[in-house]
């Protein structure tokens, strides 16, 4: 402790030493500097108006979901299904659900076997994508059957053209993933 406590001090003074040496490189050059971006003038008539631009960060949880991104950065696709036996509904879920919507049991993770194979339900050509689509347009957007699925799941294909009945493959972004549900899409399969 001894010891610790001295080469503290040496470090001390030695920092005490480079100082005033900065401070005669620096002469002449104290003066405060602006370091922000000109503010753009919107009007000034009858009012000036100024833009102010504002960056947000939403932090969002998945939560009791967490597994379902997790398993796309791995390349599998995830389902949640209800545990109870006496439940009316006993298919797999995807989107998954923390809690079963029927019994409202928490529900178990289910891993769907690669490849995931599955059946164009219904399409739709996206040309105008919203605020916050970040696919390239236009895209075809996809409702694909899935076999032990109570739902139709909505993602989008990758290349090729859709039709009703299309055979299709899950494709997942592992390299560079988005850690959004754009990590899995479908690609045409032939087979
Ligand atoms: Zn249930």
């Amino acid at each position: 402790m001894l010891k610790k406590k001295a080469q503290t001090k040496t470090k001390v003074q030695t920092k005490k030493k480079v100082q005033p040496k900065k401070k005669v490189q620096t002469k002449g050059k104290g003066q405060v500097k602006f370091i922000g971006k000109v503010t753009k003038i919107r009007q000034t008539e009858p009012r000036t108006v100024i833009e102010w631009p504002r960056a947000l960060t939403h932090v969002h949880t998945y939560g009791m979901l967490s597994p379902f991104f997790e398993g796309l950065k791995k390349g599998e696709l995830r389902a949640t299904r209800c545990p109870n036996k006496n439940c009316s509904e006993n298919r797999l879920w995807i989107p998954p659900r923390a809690h079963c919507p029927d019994c409202h049991t928490e529900m178990i993770w289910k891993t769907l076997p690669n490849p995931v194979i599955g059946k164009i339900y219904s399409f739709t050509e996206v040309v105008y994508a919203g605020i916050g689509i970040e696919l390239s347009t236009p895209y075809w957007q996809v409702d694909v059957e899935l076999p032990g699925l109570a739902t139709i799941p909505k993602s989008y294909l990758l290349h090729g053209k859709p039709y009703i009945g299309m055979k299709v493959k899950a494709e997942f972004r592992t390299k560079n993933p988005t850690n959004t549900v754009l990590d899995y899409c479908w690609v045409p399969y032939e087979g």
